[in-house]
């Protein structure tokens, strides 16, 4: 088979999310009054409404129009004034209505855009010249959002004595109910997105931002977030789009990587050989790594969409978006950039920690607590080291950061600090002073084993002089081992640069 790398050379990819995700952070349900929970008995929050009883009337959630509002803004989508629900028609037991709930062509948020900034090795997955790179490969790939619409989920179904649970050779099917008219959104991407990277990288920002909006909880293991990728290829430099496939079963973020990968291979060979892309649904297997056909694509007017009669059209009012704006928290984005803007940190470790929320909280506390202009020493503690730790306080992290800052403790023995006081209350301070670990910082004690140093390593010498400046670390290393370890490394090369001249 050929190298994927290569295949991407004479193929594009075309790709498009739609992904759900469940408004777990609501207390009820999208029509009707009963309770949202995980874990009550099965079919215990039930209503006439969410059981399609005759008669029964829907009332919307008005909490929930408020979290796709914040949603849509979140991504620069247009808040529509008017829009409505329809009825989506099918037959099947998860929906007791026989229709599902969910909205037309004018959706509560549309045309919006997120702007993914694409680095690193996700860079490298795009060899084409169609976009405009910086120095250090990294881009800017503006993707489009073409809506976001809310919609109720469906019952939950246990197929029995089937092969893994499918419903295809069951003996029996078991239906929960407590699943059946929660809320979900759903957004849908153009096909803006050209490798399984930044698919991916969509997905995780997407995931930030409504994390921080609180709306969800957004697991995709959970499956309360939930990705279906749409793919197809085209020769470069062509731009019609070629026909999709439809991948589902993505509920990792590797899954969605593995899919996209599997179905890229798989269509350039179907087409290579001069044959054509069937318009299908694909199912993947996380544990072969590759797309199975699940289904035939159904048509758009089997499901009979029209406005729903008992749900009358909202017409949100400016103040409406404007209280909901102002609910808005700070977005990983803009936390991002005031982070690097406001307390001078490295764009890497302050996107990283502005993504996730309680990371987030715990670094604004540590820099808080930490000295002045210590920030970014505290971003370094918290990208580099807090991740193998099991609970370290900010208060802990704050004194870490300020002895490294100070050039009082080596990054080996912050670590060494760190694994004492994991999960106790102790201050990193308290343990350096007992140990004895302080750096000598004063220079006129370093000098001595500096010039003994020097005295032993002439050939050292010679090297850096000719150029080869990076054996100044090796010197480094012998200054170390000469003071016994109670040297401050920084001090140490700034004493042999000046010395060696
Ligand atoms: P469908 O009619 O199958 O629902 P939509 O036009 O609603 O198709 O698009 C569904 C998703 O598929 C969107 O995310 C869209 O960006 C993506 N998409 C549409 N056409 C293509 C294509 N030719 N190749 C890849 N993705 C596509
Ligand atoms: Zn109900
Ligand atoms: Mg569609």
């Amino acid at each position: 088979m050929r190298p994927l790398a290569e295949l991407l050379l004479d193929w594009e990819a075309v790709i498009g999310l739609e992904v759900h995700v469940e408004l777990t952070a609501l207390k009820t349900k999208l029509l009707c009054g009963c309770r949202i929970s995980r874990d009550d008995e099965p079919n215990a929050n039930v209503c006439p409404v969410c059981l399609g009883l005759p008669g029964a009337l829907p009332v919307p959630n008005e909490e929930a129009v408020r979290s796709i509002v914040m949603a849509g803004l979140a991504t620069n989508c247009q808040i529509m004034s008017r829009s409505r629900f329809y009825r989506k028609h099918y037959f099947y037991p998860d929906m007791a209505k026989n229709y599902q709930t969910t909205q037309g062509p004018v959706a509560f948020c549309m045309h919006g855009q997120l702007d993914l900034e694409v680095a690193g090795d996700a860079a490298a997955e795009r060899p084409d010249g169609s976009i405009a790179k910086a120095e250090d490969g990294s881009y800017v790939s503006p993707v489009r959002i073409q809506r976001i619409h809310l919609e109720e989920d469906a019952a939950k179904m246990v197929h029995l004595g089937g092969r893994e649970g499918r419903i295809a050779d069951a003996s029996a099917s078991l239906i929960d109910y407590n699943r059946c008219g929660t809320p979900l959104i759903e957004l849908v991407t153009e096909p803006d997105l050209r490798t399984p990277a930044e698919a991916r990288l969509f997905v995780e920002r997407l995931r930030q931002t409504i994390l921080a909006l609180g709306i969800s909880d957004c697991s995709l293991e959970g499956g309360s977030m939930r990705c279906d990728g749409n793919i197809s290829l085209r020769r470069r430099g062509t731009t019609e789009l070629g026909t999709k496939t439809e991948l589902k079963n993505l509920n990792s973020l590797k899954s969605l990587h593995d899919a996209l990968e599997f179905e890229i291979r798989r269509q350039a060979e179907v087409l290579e050989a001069g044959g054509e892309i069937c318009q299908e649904t694909r199912h993947f297997e996380p544990a072969r790594r590759r797309t199975i056909v699940m289904r035939a694509k159904e048509a758009a007017d089997d499901y009979r969409l029209f406005p729903d009669p008992d749900l009358a059209p909202f017409d949100l009012s400016e103040e409406f978006v404007e209280e909901c704006r102002a609910r808005m928290p700070e977005l990983p984005g803009a936390r991002r950039d005031r982070y690097v803007a406001e307390l001078g940190l490295r764009r890497s470790d302050a996107e990283l920690i502005a993504g996730v929320p309680a990371t987030a909280a715990l670094f604004d506390e540590a820099a808080r607590l930490a000295g002045e202009g210590h920030a970014p020493m505290v971003a370094n503690v918290v990208v580099n080291m807090v991740p193998g730790f099991e609970a370290l306080s900010a208060a802990q992290v704050a004194g870490i950061a300020n002895l490294l800052a100070e050039d009082a403790i080596t990054f080996a023995q912050a670590r060494e600090v760190l694994e004492v006081i994991d999960g106790t209350d102790e201050d990193p301070e308290g343990i350096v002073d007992a140990r004895g670990m302080r750096q000598t910082t004063d220079a006129s004690a370093l000098e001595p084993h500096v010039d003994a140093v020097l005295a032993r390593c002439e050939e050292q010498i010679r090297q850096y002089r000719a150029g080869k400046v990076q054996v100044i670390g090796y010197l480094v290393g012998q200054c170390m081992a000469e003071a016994g370890g109670s040297g401050n490394p920084k001090l140490f090369r700034q004493l042999l640069e000046a010395k060696l001249g």
